[in-house]
């Protein structure tokens, strides 16, 4: 199995460009932005997903959130910018380090999401809305 490139990005052995680090996170240039300034935020330890994190991991994760998010739009002068997590091949997970996508947004920059809405039934709402809250338990 080949080694995952954010491991070995976190030990050094594949070269990045650093934006932020500290005990728990790394933000680094990703290298091949979809966008002027796309940087990525992921944790030191290995995850695949959000799911396997817990709490107090997931918080010292995103804590930098706001801050990097103020700090790109300022450097970039984006007028927008979409925080995104993949999680899974189907969502559009590549690389299976846990990480966040900063990702700056320009006017007429062409880039989102495929969004195809359509009212729900409010029933169908409702029973799903349920199933959830009897999975989280609380
Ligand atoms: P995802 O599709 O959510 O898994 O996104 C993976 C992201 O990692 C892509 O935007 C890649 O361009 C980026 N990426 C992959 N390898 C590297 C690397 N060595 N340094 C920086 N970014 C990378
Ligand atoms: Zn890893």
């Amino acid at each position: 199995m080949s080694p995952c490139v954010f491991c070995e990005i976190v030990r050094g052995n594949i070269p990045s460009t650093k934006v932020y680090e500290d005990e728990a996170a790394l933000a680094f240039m990703d290298i091949n932005p979809i966008s002027y300034g796309h940087t990525l935020l992921i944790p030191k330890e290995h995850f695949t997903q959000v799911s396997q994190m817990d709490v107090e991991k997931y918080q010292a994760l995103v804590k930098m959130v706001p801050e990097l998010t103020k700090a790109i739009i300022e450097t970039t002068g984006a007028a927008g910018l979409n925080v995104l997590q993949n999680n899974g091949r189907a969502a559009g997970q590549v690389v299976e380090h846990l990480h966040i996508h900063l990702i700056p947004r320009y006017e007429g920059d062409g880039l989102g999401f495929i969004w195809r809405p359509k009212p729900a039934q409010e029933k169908e709402l409702s029973l799903l809305a349920q199933k959830i809250k009897g999975v989280l338990g609380k």
